[in-house]
């Protein structure tokens, strides 16, 4: 308890916490409504916010607009110093700062330090790019002209945020749009408001640091009511939105609407192939983690396992060894592997799943009980369940966010299971593992995996920063983080200069006056 207020005091997390901050200052803190923030862990009150209203909502941009004229005439390199100087103070901060994630949304400790590793990651990988935000050059096809293409930055980027990767999302998109030139307005999922005002406590010591002006790095602390705002308002050129395919649909239509640009981060229903030239020992690490890792709340858990059926019973034996065994508890106990949901309704989520599964001929091998007694109290732990289904189950085609994994039999050439992999609406990520070059190479080729993310000998979770990440189908077709996905925080243009003295027409025409 004393450590936990040690961690909550250094992130400037107060009982009754502001609605928005436009960087240097908090902004809103009486006469709204609040929320309470509880513990999944254990229950407990962390703190309470206040919820931002939509004049506060109005401020916000208006004062990110008037920083984006001062943000964007700084050299980009010099933006990636002020990133340097934030990746820094992450460091400096990671372990209470994983603490808080691990606390607020449930996830172990070792996967909420993971996720402040990952946004110093992404700071560094910035760094470097704001030297190398280029476009190419062309040749002309008219005499002493010259033709090139350059990037601006693009304005307000709004970030919509989920609750299961409360900080790390919104460093990938904050950290690629800040060198861009872009300025970010950041509405955090409802469920894990805290981690997102401890960063902005941590990054307003650089901005002030700096002389930087209000309205660079912004939070409004709100619900879909004001995500729905950001999605509408002209404003914000580009939303980058993560969560539930429900969501995407919504903000996806209404910034298509108003013809804006929308980057969509949305649900997966990941699939491991194991084919029987698989290793069995490295494929069981990489399906465990990936079922039951952060209780089977990752976008990327491997929610289906499609096994040949020379080996099916010999992996669901093996399987039904480990489950019961896997310890599961409070998140920051050490010992733990899974921790608890989010809350009751994903619990209800979960058990509903198991029952529709069940209805439709669905096997539960074994997990889907509802934990009680001394350390479970919060009615939020479950036991990961696996269950004997067909792909085409109506419940195996959605996305529960819990930990179920599917163990879904194939017979025949790898062909079937690539089939059984793609049968579903949502593309995120997908994996195969297998010793076999042709098996291999057929689930990497046009025809095989159609997921934006194609692992070989490695499972579907926990990808890393430097590739873009994203999906297709259902999942929304975004890419962020790293290889070329800044493109989108900025605008492109083609320049074409005449250094001559005549002025010929493109495609040859005359046109003489
Ligand atoms: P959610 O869709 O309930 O909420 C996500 C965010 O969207 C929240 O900030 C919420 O307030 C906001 N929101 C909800 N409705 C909105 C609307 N109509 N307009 C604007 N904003 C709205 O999702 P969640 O439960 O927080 O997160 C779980 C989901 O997120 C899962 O489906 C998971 O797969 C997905 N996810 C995807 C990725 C990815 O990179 N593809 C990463 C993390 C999570």
């Amino acid at each position: 308890k004393q450590e936990l207020a040690d961690v909550l005091h250094q992130l400037g997390i107060k009982e009754i916490n502001p609605a928005y901050s436009t960087g240097l200052e908090w902004g809103g803190k009486e006469g709204r409504t609040t929320r309470d923030i509880l513990s999944p862990a254990d229950g407990s009150l962390i703190a309470t916010v206040n919820m931002a209203t939509a004049e506060d909502y109005d401020q916000v941009v208006t004062t990110a607009q008037q920083a984006f004229k001062t943000w964007r005439t700084m050299p980009s390199p010099k933006r990636g110093e002020i990133v340097r100087q934030i990746g820094d103070k992450l460091r400096e901060h990671k372990e209470a700062l994983g603490k808080l994630v691990s606390y607020e949304m449930g996830k172990i400790l070792q996967e909420g330090l993971g996720e402040v590793q990952e946004m110093i990651d992404i700071c560094d990988f910035a760094v470097g790019l704001s030297r190398q935000l280029h476009g190419y050059t062309m040749h002309s096809e008219r005499p002493q002209h010259r033709m090139y293409e350059q990037y601006h930055p693009l304005g307000i980027v709004g970030i919509i945020s989920a609750f299961n990767f409360p900080v790390a999302v919104w460093s990938w998109n904050a950290m690629l749009g800040g060198v861009c030139g872009d300025v970010m307005i950041w509405k955090p999922s409802e469920k894990a408001p805290l981690a997102a005002i401890a960063c902005q406590n941590i990054i307003r010591e650089v901005l002030a640091e700096n002389d930087l002006p209000e309205g660079v790095f912004n939070v409004i602390i709100g619900d879909a009511e004001i995500g729905s705002l950001m999605a509408n308002d002209t404003r914000i050129p580009l939303v980058s939105a993560t969560g539930s395919t429900r969501m995407g649909k919504k903000v996806g239509e209404a910034v298509g609407a108003r013809l804006g640009k929308s980057l969509l981060e949305l649900g997966g229903n990941n699939a491991i192939i194991l084919t029987e030239n698989a290793d069995l020992e490295m494929a069981l690490n990489a399906i465990v983690f990936g079922a039951v890792g952060t209780c089977g709340q990752r976008c990327t858990s491997t929610r289906r396992l499609i096994i040949h059926e020379n080996i099916y019973n010999q992996v669901k034996d093996r399987l039904l060894k480990i489950y019961p065994k896997l310890p599961i508890g409070h998140p920051l106990d050490s010992t733990t592997l899974v921790g608890p949901l989010i809350d009751k309704d994903a619990v209800n989520a979960f058990t509903k799943a198991l029952e529709a599964v069940k209805k439709e001929g669905g096997n539960i091998l074994t997990g889907g009980e509802i934990l009680s007694g001394a350390g479970y109290e919060t009615g939020t732990y479950v036991t990961p369940a696996i269950v004997e289904a067909e792909n085409h189950y109506e419940m195996v085609q959605e996305e529960t966010f819990a930990p179920i994994l599917y163990l879904i039999k194939y017979s025949g050439d790898v062909e079937n299971a690539i089939e059984l992999q793609n049968g579903v609406k949502q593309g995120l990520s997908s994996s195969i593992f297998s010793t076999n070059l042709l098996e291999t190479e057929a689930f990497l080729a046009h025809w095989g995996s159609d997921c934006g993310i194609a692992n070989v000998n490695i499972g579907t979770s926990g990808a890393e920063i430097g590739g873009a990440f994203g999906g297709e189908k259902d999942t929304g077709g975004g890419r962020e983080s790293g290889s070329d996905a800044w493109r989108i925080y900025m605008r492109r243009q083609t320049n074409t200069i005449n250094y001559s003295r005549e002025l010929p027409l493109a495609q040859g025409i005359k046109f003489d006056i």
